[in-house]
This record gives structure tokens, C-alpha cells and sequence, in this order.
């Protein structure tokens, strides 16, 4: 396939506002691909060379792409420099260039999809002494080599900015529609892709060997899989209830989330959002290559805890893990332990499907001798009583509070549901728990804020069935003068033209945004609104009625969440059950 079709169909993308046009447009690209380049284009799509947790990344900084476009059409760095404030956008500039009529008569090299992405992958993997330059010559050469167009998408696609609007879920529609006449196969697909986080491979699977391969997709080692993630109810009595009479109830742990993949003498971990993070725990590789299972696909959460004496340590003693320096010292000072919660392969078995009790039971068998890798403290009861015994000791301990687990259900990977219910201290009372928002768009400043050119966002929660971003709040406290100016550098890189096609929303900010930076929330509590769109329906009286925060402010130091992806921000959901026990601790 021609990188132009690609292209043109890019450039299609942007430009319309309707999700349904947008999964019919690429489902007509995707059926046009061969088997064999599906997966670089569904690759490219997602504006990745591979996974997430394949740890590849381009590795091309903004002044090396701005060098290379200088080489490849003829203007100064400083006219590049020029150009990319005027746009506020690479591609926009790039492409303003090579339209220009001389350009226009040198001629363009007809490329396939391959060999834009083969040179994409070249690039990313070049590294060390000299690196640089080869960077911006292979960059400046595909660049000389294409039309206007095609430059604009090749310019955006390593620095992370396609701005195609383009949601996994989008691709996955597009993939069904394109290779079984309909959006229907969404949900199977989804499912697959539960199970490997690679879409690629589910494109590739999908195009070579059709649905029945989908159907019977099997995890496998190495590719992690989306985590399970929890519900919340704020009493034990509810949980009981929805968990059909009896459940385990486990200690909640706040550390990192580990998913770790063995095969023999080879020990990989992801993280929540799915990326590798093994060099941040060298201490949970070695205990986990002990263990006795010679392939085991296990989860758990790490943190700093005193083996001898039983005590759980600080969070910041925990999150020193983070740094990229001084790594091995902290191992030796304070070794991390490893709650083990699920168990979701063991020699070629799938537990996936098993019941919890099953899961449970061997993977207490399969870690059992281990001194830092233990399972979870729990109690299996139908009691209320005992229930918030356990929750209330925990929280004594020094702990979040507990993951209620049904016993007979499976692990639903990538999925929030009752199977796991979690309650914290906080449920009990008002809305004191934080909330994951996407940002959408932002507001000029007004007064004192006018000199920044920024006032304030416009935040939206994820509706998971609908794939689109309803906004629930604009935020304007809580920012100090120089988060004001992070924020608004950080955004104006993902501006776009018009509202993009995911975002649902009455409001209209000063500028739109990509959807992709997820931050945390703290409000007082969700009231009804008609200026949102979160939830929306109409009321007793026929009016449109979203949910909304009040008196909503940011938290958290880094204000990026960099371990969520849009997707994984708040639901729409999860905001009306919140709403519904609100209402029934008696705040209206
Ligand atoms: P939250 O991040 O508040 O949605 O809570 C879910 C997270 O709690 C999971 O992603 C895990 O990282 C963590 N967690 C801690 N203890 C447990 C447990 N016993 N079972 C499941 N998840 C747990």
C-alpha cells in the first residue's frame, strides 16, 4: 500500500467530527491493506512503532526533526523555527513548505506504508555516538521524498503529535467493520486485545486468519495483559449483596501494580499501563525467578514493607522506585514485597476463565516457600459485621482499604466491573476520593491570568461505550503562575483545529485538544448540570442534564498522570454510581 492512500486518509480523518465517519473511513484503508502490512499500519495509526511495552521509542527530539526538515526542504533553521510557532503545528509547517512551487517539481518518490515505518523503526533504533546525525539524515531524506501531505503525517508521527482523533477503540471498529461487514465483532475483538495489548497483532490475525482465531485467542508470554480493575461500593452490606452473599475480602496495598511474566530463567514486569518495568524491581525479578512454576503469568502489588516486624512503610519510601538513578542502593536499603493477588497463567494453562477460588488456591501453591512474594491478607465471609472488622484493620494498619473479589467470577482483563468491588475510608462519606479527568481543551486567561494566555481547562470523564470524552468540569484553581505555563506548553504541542471527533461537549474552550493527559481531581462533590455532557440525559422536565464537580481543583505534584492513558480516566459510569451513593448519604 502507497503511504499516500495513508495519507489521504489521514488528512480525511482530521477533518471530520463524527465518530461513525471516522471508523468508516479507516475501515476502507484497513481493508485495502495486505495481511502482511496491516500491523504497521495499525501500528502507525495508534502513532506507536510497537506496543507500549515493547519500550521502543523513537528517541527524535524536536530540534532534530526542525533540522531534518530544513535539510529536506531547503529553508533555514530559523524559517523552520519560524513556521512551527505560526502553526503551533510540525506537520502544518513542513507542509507549508514543500508546497511551495520549486519544491513541487522535484519528484516524489512513490513509498509504501513499509517503508515509511521500516525507516520510522531505522530511526528508533539508532543510538549511541553519531546517532544524532543519522537521525536527522534519514529523517531529512524521507522527508525530501514526499509530497506535502505526505510530510505533514511523517513530521508529526515520531515527536507523538498525529492528531488523527483516533482512540484504540475507533481502530478496533474500524478492523471489524473492514473484515466482517460490520461493527458487531467490536466486543471479541476487544476481548482479544484484552489479552495481548498488541493491536497489531490482532489486525495481523485478523486479516490473515478472520475471526475464528480471534474467537480462541490465547494469552501468551510476554504481552501483558489489561488489567482487571475495580468497582466501587461504600458498604460492606452492598458488596455482600452484589457479590450474590459471600466474597473474599482482601487487603487493598498502595504501592505499584506488577504483572510479571516467567519463563524460566526470564523474568519480565509490567506496570498498570502496561509498560515494562523491570529495572524498577530487581528485588521482585530475583524472588520471582525462585518461584516454583518454570512459565507463570502472575499480580500483584509491590511496596515497601518490613518482612520481620510485619510493617508496611510510607508511600514515598515505596514511590523511590521511580528514579532512574540509585536503583541497586535502594534494593539493598529497602527490598520490596510482593502482595500476590492473581494468577492468570501457569505452564501453559490460562487461568483467565478459572474462578477466582481457582486462581487463588494455585497461586498460593505456586509461590508458596517464597519470603517476598506472599498473597494477599484476606477473609472469605458473609458477614457485614466481620466484613468491616477487617476493613476497619486495615485501615489501622496503615492500609487504603480492601478489594472485595466475587469467588466465582473470572479475571475480566481491561475491564472495570463488580467482580472486584473496592471500598475505601473515603466512600463512606462525601466525595473525598480523586477523579481521573481527560483534558480536552483550555480557556484564555482573563485578568491577572490574561498575561499567561491560559485560565483554565476543560476536563472529561470516559464513556466507555460510547468511546467518547464527556466533559464534566472546567478547572481553574488550584494552578500556580508556573503550572500555569507547563500546562499551556505542554497543550498548545496537542492543539487541534476543530473539536475533536470524540469529545462530546456544549462548552467550546478557546482551544481544543487532543484528548491524552489525564489528571487528578478533587472536588467537593457531583451535582447535575446542563453544561455537561457527561451522562447526559434529559430530566423531569425535558432539559439536557449532565453531571458536573463542584468546587473541582487539581492534585498531585506532577499534574500529568503519565501512568493513565485517556482511556483509563474516570468513567462515566463510575461517576453516576458515585453520584447514586452520594445521594444516599444524604448529599443532594
Ligand atoms: P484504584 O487504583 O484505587 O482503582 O484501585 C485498584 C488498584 O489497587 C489495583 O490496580 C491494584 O494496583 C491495587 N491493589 C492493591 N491491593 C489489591 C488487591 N488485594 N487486589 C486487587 N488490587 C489491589
Amino acid at each position: 500500500m502507497l503511504f499516500e492512500e495513508v495519507a489521504e486518509c489521514y488528512a480525511k480523518l482530521e477533518s471530520v467530527s463524527s465518530r461513525l465517519v471516522m471508523i468508516e473511513i479507516l475501515s476502507e484503508l484497513l481493508k485495502k491493506s495486505s495481511g502482511s502490512e496491516i500491523k504497521k499500519l495499525v501500528y502507525m495509526t495508534q502513532g506507536v512503532l510497537l506496543p507500549p511495552f515493547e519500550g521502543i521509542e523513537f528517541g527524535v527530539a524536536e530540534r532534530i526533526l526542525e533540522e531534518a526538515i530544513g535539510i529536506a526542504t531547503g529553508y533555514s533553521k530559523e524559517d523552520v523555527e519560524k513556521s512551527y510557532k505560526k502553526y503551533g503545528d510540525i506537520g502544518e509547517a513542513v507542509f507549508s513548505f514543500k508546497k511551495v512551487a520549486k519544491l513541487k517539481k522535484m519528484a516524489n518518490k512513490r513509498q509504501s506504508v513499509s517503508d515509511v515505518y521500516d525507516t520510522m523503526y531505522k530511526i528508533a533504533s539508532t543510538s549511541g555516538a553519531g546517532s544524532k546525525n543519522l537521525k536527522v539524515r534519514f529523517l531529512s531524506e524521507i522527508l525530501a521524498s514526499s509530497s506535502p501531505l505526505e510530510a505533514k503525517y511523517i513530521a508529526r508521527y515520531p515527536i507523538g503529535q498525529l492528531r488523527l482523533g483516533v482512540g484504540d477503540s475507533t481502530i478496533i471498529e474500524a478492523l471489524s467493520l473492514a473484515f466482517t461487514g460490520s461493527r458487531n465483532e467490536k466486543e471479541t475483538l476487544e476481548s482479544a486485545y484484552n489479552l495481548c495489548s498488541d493491536l497489531g497483532v490482532i489486525a495481523e490475525e485478523l486479516a490473515l486468519n478472520g475471526m475464528d482465531k480471534i474467537r480462541n485467542f490465547q494469552v501468551s508470554l510476554f504481552k501483558p495483559i489489561r488489567p482487571a480493575l475495580a468497582e466501587r461500593l461504600p458498604t460492606p452490606e452492598e458488596i455482600i449483596k452484589k457479590m450474590n452473599g459471600k466474597c473474599a475480602v482482601e487487603q487493598k496495598y498502595d504501592g505499584f501494580r506488577c504483572q510479571i511474566h516467567k519463563k524460566g530463567g526470564i523474568v519480565k514486569i509490567y506496570s498498570r499501563n502496561l509498560e515494562e518495568t523491570t529495572n524498577m524491581f530487581p528485588d521482585i525479578q530475583k524472588a520471582a525467578l525462585n518461584i516454583k512454576p518454570e512459565m507463570i503469568i502472575l499480580e500483584g502489588e509491590a511496596l515497601a514493607f518490613n518482612e520481620s516486624t510485619g510493617e508496611f512503610l510510607p508511600f514515598q519510601e515505596t514511590i523511590q522506585r521511580k528514579r532512574k538513578h540509585g536503583i541497586k542502593e535502594k534494593v539493598e536499603e529497602m527490598p520490596l514485597h510482593l502482595f500476590a493477588f492473581d494468577l492468570l497463567y501457569i505452564n501453559g494453562k490460562s487461568y483467565i476463565k478459572e474462578p477466582y477460588e481457582t486462581r487463588r488456591a494455585d497461586l498460593e501453591d505456586a509461590i508458596k516457600g517464597s519470603k517476598s512474594i506472599t498473597p494477599t491478607n484476606r477473609i472469605v465471609t458473609s458477614d457485614p459485621k466481620e466484613f468491616e472488622e477487617f476493613f476497619e484493620s486495615s485501615i489501622e494498619n496503615g492500609l487504603e482499604g480492601i478489594v472485595a473479589k466475587d469467588l466465582n467470577a473470572p479475571y475480566v482483563a481491561g475491564a472495570r466491573k463488580f467482580s472486584w468491588i473496592k471500598m475505601k475510608r473515603s466512600y463512606k462519606g462525601i466525595l473525598s476520593d480523586t477523579v481521573d479527568l481527560v483534558i480536552v481543551g483550555y480557556f484564555l486567561g482573563k485578568g491577572s491570568r490574561s498575561e499567561f494566555g491560559f485560565g483554565g481547562l476543560l476536563c472529561a470523564v470516559y464513556n466507555k461505550k460510547r468511546d467518547m470524552f464527556e466533559t464534566i468540569s472546567k478547572i481553574g484553581t488550584g494552578f500556580t503562575e508556573e503550572h500555569m505555563g507547563d500546562f499551556k506548553a505542554l497543550l498548545d504541542k496537542i492543539i487541534v483545529k476543530h473539536k475533536p471527533a470524540r469529545v462530546d461537549s456544549v462548552l467550546k474552550p478557546d482551544f481544543w485538544v487532543d484528548p491524552r493527559y489525564v489528571i487528578e481531581v478533587m472536588a467537593d462533590e457531583i451535582t447535575k448540570s446542563p453544561t455537561h455532557t457527561c451522562g447526559r440525559e434529559k430530566n423531569e422536565l425535558g432539559i439536557d442534564e449532565g453531571y458536573a464537580l463542584r468546587f473541582p481543583r487539581i492534585v498531585g505534584d506532577g499534574f500529568i498522570r503519565k501512568d493513565k492513558n485517556p482511556e483509563d480516566a474516570t468513567s462515566t459510569e463510575e461517576i453516576i454510581e458515585i453520584f447514586k451513593q452520594q445521594k444516599k448519604v444524604g448529599i443532594k
